[in-house]
């Protein structure tokens, strides 16, 4: 199958729609593999934190600071006390900034120190909407809660995703779902830390050391809708410029044609004249002999002429003595001032030939004695009477014409020669007549 040009003019344009798809198709790929954002939540010096404990409930637990600005506390529990005692501490975030991150962690790192006897320890992450703040808050409540097994706290406790624990002694359970409350009342965000039922009696200590939270480094949907519109973008930009550049091409494609028909016609015409000056003689406009021979190939092909054919050898008389007195130039102006006389006397159909040097030869068909003899004289006389001008001077010249009539079937030569001897004759008789071959000798015609 052949490419056509315009099927591979598109190459191109494939090449890049293909290399921007290629890279499009990466680029949604490479989002799994984009480095994560971490964001420090915990030490954090904005942040409000207390205590609580059920001391002031009629229980047996209280609890006390050991650094408030690292977090740090102890529990003192005694034996004894409420059903459900409680010690832990609180911290508030207030118009939390990390809460939209809390909201999409992909991954959560706690640094937990912890000294003491319980088994599990509770860490809570939650927000609520403080508009709707009241002893009902905990229905506005979000968040979630992790369990985790006191020997766990002294390795990093790492949370993947939204409730995944990693580490085998701590489990994560929803408050409810963490709603995305980006258009409503800016969140809250709330951490507490505290001793899971039963509290061991006696001192434990415990420090929230640090909370680290990783996030993709831009959201999926930001990310693939910056992918689509940067493709988009691309092949727009890629078929504008192919259509540019279509058009481009298109433009000079024209231009080049027409510049290569003119340059056809010029050689046609260049050619035309080549032609014609290989057929012609330059100085006079006659046929020369190549262009006659062309012409006797078509009109009798085997070189015999039909009857009636009028042949006539015209030759300047004595023209020698005016190249020898003015010269070769005014011998060429007398030559073809001539030949253009004669020309003008002749038929569409007859054929004028420059024989050589200052003799033509003019071949009338369907021109039988009479008619011949009549278009020789008209000729020799216009001849004479023409008075040539070459520079200041006047020049006139005259002719003498050898004429021969074909008989049927006559060969082309056979007239040829004897029409030259008629035209010796009319020389030798004394210039400036006609001679008519076959001894039907024309009187000079001219009263000299
Ligand atoms: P005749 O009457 O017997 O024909 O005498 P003539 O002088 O015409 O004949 P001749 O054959 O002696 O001389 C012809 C001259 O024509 C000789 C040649 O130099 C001249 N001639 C031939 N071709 C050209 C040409 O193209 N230009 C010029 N200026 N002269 C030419
Ligand atoms: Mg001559
Ligand atoms: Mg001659």
């Amino acid at each position: 199958m052949q490419i056509t040009t315009t099927q591979s003019s598109l190459i191109p344009l494939y090449r890049q729609l293909m290399i921007s798809t290629l890279i499009a198709l990466l680029a949604v790929v490479a989002y799994f593999i984009l480095p994560e954002r971490a964001t420090q939540v915990l030490p954090d010096p904005h942040t409000e934190t207390h205590l609580f404990f059920d001391n002031q409930n009629g229980g047996s637990t209280r609890a006390e600071w050991v650094d408030k600005d690292s977090y740090s506390f102890k529990c003192i529990a005694a034996n004894g006390g409420i059903a459900a005692p409680y010690c832990g501490m609180n911290i508030h975030f207030g118009q939390a900034s990390a809460s939209e991150n809390y909201l999409h962690y992909q991954r959560m790192e706690l640094k937990i120190n912890y000294r003491g006897d319980n088994q599990r320890l509770r860490l809570k992450m939650y927000s609520f909407r403080p508009a709707q703040m009241n002893e009902k808050f905990r229905e506005t409540m979000t968040g979630q809660e992790i369990s985790i097994l006191a020997s766990e706290t002294s390795q990093l406790i790492v949370m993947e995703n939204y409730g995944l624990g990693r580490n085998e002694g701590v489990t994560a359970t929803p408050l409810s779902p963490l709603e995305n409350t980006t258009n409503n009342a800016p969140n809250t965000l709330d951490i507490s830390i505290d001793l899971v039922p039963p509290i061991t009696p006696g001192e434990q200590l415990i420090q929230l050391e640090s909370i680290v939270i990783y996030n993709a480094l831009l959201p999926a949907d930001t990310w693939y809708l910056a992918v689509a519109v940067l493709w988009l973008v691309s092949n727009l930009l890629f078929i504008a410029r192919h259509l540019i550049l279509q058009e481009r091409r298109i433009r000079n494609d024209s231009q080049r044609l027409s510049s290569l028909a003119h340059y056809s016609e010029d050689l046609i015409q260049e050619s035309q004249h080549y032609k014609l000056l290989s057929s012609t003689d330059a100085l006079t406009g006659a046929l020369n002999r190549n262009g006659f021979a062309a012409e006797m190939s078509q009109f009798a092909p085997d070189g015999r002429l039909s009857a009636n054919t009028s042949l006539m050898i015209i030759d300047l008389d004595n023209f020698k003595r005016i190249n020898d007195s003015r010269g070769h130039d005014a011998g060429d102006v007398v030559l073809r001032e001539t030949a253009q006389i004669i020309h003008k006397n002749t038929r569409a159909t007859d054929r004028f030939i420059r024989w050589g040097g200052e003799e033509f030869v003019l071949l009338s068909d369907n021109t039988n004695t009479q008619p011949a003899l009549l278009l020789a004289e008209k000729i020799r006389a216009a001849v004479e009477l023409n008075c040539i001008k070459f520079h200041d001077e006047e020049i006139t010249v005259t002719i003498s014409i050898g004429l021969g009539v074909a008989r049927a079937q006559e060969n082309f030569d056979a007239l040829f020669n004897r029409t030259d001897q008629a035209l010796y004759k009319a020389k030798h008789m004394g210039r400036n007549c006609i001679v008519l071959s076959e001894n039907h000798t024309q009187e000079k015609s001219q009263t000299d």
